[in-house]
């Protein structure tokens, strides 16, 4: 058992940071012993970088729609809109696997 310091975030999201502290079982100088505890933890009052993400792309994701809807309104640029559809379907399969990141993450502590 080897100490690391870990970041949380406020939404749950956490990380490992520095090496901190050799357990006595490991003997090699430098090497961790692969199973990590916490030493410190450190929060973080704002949310984790992949929130940002999701949300930024989340407001993208908004506005394309938006586009998309009146171009079909006002009946032209059929091209336009079959390309956006598409970059709105990658988005959204982008930001469902950043929160499967996101959920796989919290999951994993108590
Ligand atoms: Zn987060």
């Amino acid at each position: 058992m080897c100490y690391f310091e870990q970041t949380r975030w406020t939404c749950g999201y956490w990380k490992w940071g520095n090496f901190r502290q050799q357990c006595p079982k490991e003997y090699r100088t430098g090497e961790t012993c692969g199973l990590k505890l916490v030493y410190t933890t450190s929060y973080k009052s704002e949310n984790c970088k992949l929130c940002e993400q999701i949300e930024k792309k989340n407001r993208r994701l908004e506005k394309l729609q938006r586009d998309v809807e009146r171009w079909r309104q006002e009946g032209n640029r059929p091209a336009t809109i079959e390309k956006t559809e598409r970059d709105i379907e990658e988005i959204a399969e982008r930001v469902n696997q950043l929160w499967e990141d996101h959920i796989g993450r919290q999951a994993s502590i108590s």
